[in-house]
């Protein structure tokens, strides 16, 4: 099994210009300061649309690379106020998520929609982050599984084994809660997801594919969360917006890899 650690940053509508500049600087300059194995470390900042602008003219160096908040289900035309994968890939983003909750929840994405855009995203060559997870009324009602299965079979309908993505596992009910999932909760989830890959895509590919657990991350839970063998990095909304924070969770991750603690150069 080799699949690389994902640390993504979701930074949602925050911060303003001048913070939002900075902190890219305090992730960047801390990244350059610590050891790690560049080709097991893939850090995603994915910040609101203006700052792609003006972060793809001006470069990012790895293991930093830039993702999207949304796109379209369209390609191109006339669909005002929306931002299409091509354009995305044209101007060197990475990764894009789709399906996030508050996506879901709040602007009607359904799992068909979801699965239109994922399709448009691996068709562009980019890596699409599929959200998928339960409401805490569907973990009440012992129906997290199926909803699971759902929202993956939807989201990954128009994707081949060939085709590179990234799955985040992301509990409803954790999202800017405070209230993480347990390891033990979060790794039954990512193994059920894993099995559901293979049965879809065969063995190696489900072995080759990253699954993130996102929901209240921060640099105390990381560690019991990364050292689950089917948990492959972390999706992060609030923690990513204090720079010692999302290093914090990063370090937890560089930890687990090493085996010992992380070290500055
Ligand atoms: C998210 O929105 O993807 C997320 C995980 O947020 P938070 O870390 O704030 O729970």
């Amino acid at each position: 099994m080799s699949r690389p650690t994902i640390i993504a940053g979701n930074w949602k509508l925050n911060p303003p210009r001048i913070d939002g500049n900075r902190l890219l600087e305090e992730v960047a300059e801390g990244l350059s300061a610590r050891e790690f194995w560049p080709e097991s470390l893939e850090v995603f900042l994915i910040p609101p649309l203006p700052y792609l602008g003006e972060w793809l003219v001006r470069g990012v160096s790895p293991p930093i690379a830039i993702g999207a908040q949304h796109c379209s289900p369209e390609g191109w035309g006339a669909f005002t106020g929306e931002v299409g994968v091509p354009v995305l890939a044209d101007f060197g983003v990475k990764m894009i998520l789709v399906g996030h909750s508050e996506r879901r929840q709040r602007y009607c994405e359904t799992d068909i929609s979801v699965g239109v855009r994922v399709g448009r995203v691996v068709a562009a060559g980019v890596r699409p982050c599929l959200c998928v997870g339960e409401t805490e009324a569907e973990r009440d009602a012992h129906e997290t599984f199926d909803v699971i299965e759902r929202q993956l079979s939807a989201g990954l309908e128009s994707v081949s084994a060939d085709d590179e993505i990234v799955v985040a596992y992301e509990p409803v009910w954790a999202i800017g809660t405070g209230r993480s999932a347990t390891p033990q909760q979060a790794a039954e989830v990512h193994r059920a997801i894993r099995s559901s890959l293979a049965r879809q895509f065969g063995v190696q590919r489900a072995d080759r594919t990253a699954i993130l657990y996102g929901g209240s991350v921060n640099p105390g839970n990381a560690s019991g969360l990364l050292a689950e063998p089917d948990i492959d990095g972390a999706l992060v909304g609030g923690s990513s917006l204090v720079a010692g924070d999302f290093l914090g969770i990063i370090d937890r991750a560089i930890e687990t890899r090493r085996g010992g603690p992380a070290v500055s150069k």
